[in-house]
């Protein structure tokens, strides 16, 4: 397994650091991580591309296509609204198969670029790192004024800039709840419950608590532990990584042995040192606390910080950049390129199957579903001397904006439509209708006991879908 074999300190056999968690202390106690500022080229690119990141985050519920918001999730009332269109439970096989392209698609990206995600797009990287990390150096000053902070007795400056803090990271949870939930309700609905009277939306505004004291509690105190201890995707890495996936990686055939050559020593004692000089500086930015020079680990969650700060110690004692840098453990042990492995291909071929069954289902879907029954119980009724009716229950799921009016004729045979009621089956838009209605066929027109019908429904003049039934007469 690639999490152990990639693991190449001065000491090769020396694993014992697997043993322990870097955010766990001897006696099992919450180690809580310092973590330095970087500063270099990956983190000002990750800093402009969480700039977008969050314009994207916040800009998105306010985007409408057709009325509608342009994705919504809508959990409680099982409506999903995906680039403007709307799915409900009855598309959940489209939505599963969704699911199912997504893994694969997971799969085969991790297997070639490792955690590439988890650095760059994950929401709690970028929340963690760029935005309430960001506020805490502001307030409470960088690393080391954080952990003097933190010694220092509870007297006016640490309790105004930890109160403070502690406000910041409450306002911006709730901003990020508010958004949050608009993702699920959809931005009209969240407009609603922040202008007209509480009382009228507790639900919801309980809703926003809720999430606010989650996110509240995840960037305050949980903090790298949803990346070290909980995501799933951080505990399936050390089955989806292989030797030629891309990773932040130290390059220990440079670097090692690690140390700096002491002065004045015997030239007997002088042995040749690798690159690195066993600054600790990699350490000290990592947000998970962990030595990547110990090899790939879980905790690792591909944030580049250990990448800018080591370039910087190579720029000031004058050798080249990149002694960790992005490879793999192939190109790092042989000099080998990052190359397209038989495993990546076989993924992206199952991808491409699933990625076409889904285009086609998604293309096909209908925007009105229907379900015609006959009646449970009912067998035939006679009609005056010449006609025969059955009676039907009929749904009607209508994923248009539009209120449809339903009418129903009879395609294939000569015969009336009854709907129980009104005229017309009335269809709410993005709702559901239903009636009943009686399909009446003159006598001579059955000549078994079960005939096949073609039903057309029509919106006024305009025929939007046909279905197949049985009508059931007597026995010939
Ligand atoms: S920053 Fe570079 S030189 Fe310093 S300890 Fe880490 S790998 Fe070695
Ligand atoms: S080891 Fe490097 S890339 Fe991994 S989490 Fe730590 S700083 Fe980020």
């Amino acid at each position: 397994m690639v999490m152990a074999s990639i693991s190449k300190n001065k000491n090769n056999t020396e694993e014992s650091f697997r043993d322990n968690l870097a955010t766990v202390d001897k006696e099992g106690r919450r180690k809580w991580i310092y973590a330095w500022k970087p500063k270099g080229k990956f983190y000002a690119i990750r800093t402009w591309l969480s700039y977008l990141y969050f314009l994207i985050f916040f800009g998105l519920p306010f985007v409408k296509i057709n009325g509608r918001p342009l994705f919504m999730f809508n959990i409680p009332k099982g409506k999903f609204i995906v680039f403007g269109n709307i799915f409900w439970p009855q598309d959940f096989f489209i939505f599963g198969l969704t699911m199912i392209t997504f893994i694969f698609f997971i799969i085969l990206f991790t297997a070639a670029f490792g955690r590439l995600f988890c650095g760059w797009a994950c929401p709690q990287t970028n929340f963690m790192e760029m935005m309430f990390r960001k506020v805490e150096f502001m307030v409470l000053g960088n690393a080391n004024e954080q952990k003097a902070l933190n010694k220092a007795p509870w007297a006016g400056e640490k309790i105004f800039k930890v109160t403070l803090k502690h406000i910041l990271f409450y306002a911006l949870s709730f901003i990020i709840a508010n958004f949050f939930l608009a993702y699920i309700i959809g931005i009209d609905d969240l407009q609603k419950i922040i202008t007209e009277p509480l009382s009228g939306h507790m639900v919801g505004f309980t809703s926003i608590l809720i999430f606010s004291g989650i996110f509240y509690g995840v960037y305050a105190f949980f903090r790298e532990q949803a990346c070290t201890v909980v995501c799933p995707y951080g505990r399936l890495q050390s089955v989806l990584l292989d030797k030629n996936s891309m990773i932040v990686a130290y390059d220990y055939i440079r670097g090692e042995p690690r140390g700096i050559q002491k002065k004045h020593q015997p030239e007997s004692a002088i042995i040749q040192l690798g690159d690195c000089i066993d600054c600790f500086q990699c350490v000290r930015v990592c947000p998970t606390g962990i030595d990547i020079r110990n090899g790939v680990q879980m905790e690792c969650v591909g944030c580049t910080a250990c990448i800018d700060a080591c370039n910087d110690v190579m720029d000031k004692i004058q050798k080249p950049r990149g002694l960790i840098r992005y490879a793999s453990e192939n190109s790092i042990a042989n000099g080998e390129r990052l190359h397209y492995t038989t495993r990546m291909k076989i993924y992206t071929g199952l991808c491409l199957v699933v990625l076409t069954a889904l285009s086609v289902l998604l293309f096909t879907r209908k925007d009105i579903n229907v379900t015609v029954m006959r009646t449970p119980g009912q067998l035939f009724q006679l009609r005056g001397k010449d006609s025969i009716s059955n009676l039907y229950n009929i749904k009607v799921m209508n994923k248009t904006d539009k209120d449809i009016p339903l009418t129903i004729k009879i395609e294939n045979i000569n015969g009336a439509v009854q709907v129980i009621g009104k005229p017309y089956v009335h269809v709410a838009k993005e709702g559901q209708g239903s009636g009943s209605f009686f399909l009446i066929i003159p006598k001579n027109n059955i000549h078994n006991r079960k005939t096949e019908l073609k039903l057309a429904l029509y919106e006024g003049d305009k025929k939007i879908l046909t279905e197949n039934t049985s009508f059931l007469g007597p026995v010939q």
